[in-house]
């Protein structure tokens, strides 16, 4: 069987470079919804939101800076095909260091500290890694600074099988009506619904990958993300929270075979600092 060989050094330098990219260069996508929310606004007071999230946005990428000051914990996802070989070092080291570096290089904050103790590490690290195996000789970097003001916001719930959907998506708009202005809005809602306690939580994760303004592939799921999407644009928060017509930029529901006891439901708020970038080595 061949192999294919990638050095625990460009996983370093990729992953490095991705904290710095995540953290100034707002994707397309969500230039793109910002856009299309100052059009949709109807108050004012939101509309401006708007325009200073644009203005932000601008500003971080021309000058290098960091589009918010909550830089957030690296999450990072790494697809691994099964034919690869890491040489010269170990993955989740090598992956450490790109944060530590990235942080470091590009004068990010860093807020990774003891859940006990309160202390700061001072470097950001350790990173959040989720490694998934897959077939061939594929290699994908995701990086995705998550910033805890929305993070805080979000939870897993497992419901009993009586709750139905109807319940399911009651619980979706109460989780963000309850939410307000914490989580930073506009805000897109990534959704898991199904598998276990923590598959639920992960799909939910992922989802928020998907570019905004995309559909789920599955008509059903699609319709659900529609429905969900009008319900909660219609609680009033508004951009920044100060009121009007565009809570949520998007909606993204992920699903999973689950337990015939349950129904797990995992609601993971986006901020509108929607921030990852990837790379295939
Ligand atoms: S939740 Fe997002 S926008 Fe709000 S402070 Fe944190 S990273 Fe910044």
């Amino acid at each position: 069987m061949r192999t294919r060989e990638i050095s625990a050094e460009d996983i370093t330098r990729t992953v490095r470079r991705l904290c710095i990219e995540a953290n100034t260069v707002l994707g397309k996508d969500v230039i793109e919804a910002y856009e299309k929310g100052l059009e949709k606004e109807e108050s004012p007071v939101g509309r401006d939101a708007f325009r200073q999230l644009l203005e932000n946005a601008r500003i971080a990428q021309e000058e290098g800076l960091p589009l918010c000051q909550d830089t957030g914990l690296a999450v990072v996802f790494v697809e691994l095909g099964q034919d690869i070989h890491i040489v010269n070092g170990d993955l989740n080291d090598a992956i450490h260091e790109g944060v530590r570096q990235g942080y470091r290089d590009g004068y990010l904050r860093a807020s990774s500290l003891d859940p006990l103790t309160r202390k700061n590490f001072g470097d950001n690290i350790p990173a959040i890694i989720h490694v998934e195996m897959v077939s061939g000789d594929k290699f994908k970097l995701l990086v995705a600074p998550k910033g805890f003001g929305s993070e805080n916001m979000s939870r897993v719930v497992l419901f009993p099988p009586a709750t139905g959907i109807e319940g399911v998506k009651r619980y979706i708009v109460q989780r963000v009506e309850e939410s307000g202005p914490n989580p930073c809005p506009p805000v897109i809602v990534g959704v898991g619904i199904g598998g276990t306690f923590e598959k639920a939580a992960l799909i939910a994760k992922k989802s928020l990958f998907r570019p905004v303004g995309q559909r789920h592939p599955n008509a059903e799921i699609g319709q659900l993300e529609i429905e969900l999407l009008a319900k909660i644009n219609q609680l009033g928060i508004g951009p920044l929270g100060l009121g009007g017509s565009v809570t949520a930029l998007d909606v993204h529901v992920e699903t999973y075979p689950t337990h015939i006891a349950s129904i797990p439901v995992a609601v993971n708020i986006q901020c509108h600092s929607n921030r990852h970038k990837e790379a295939i080595l």
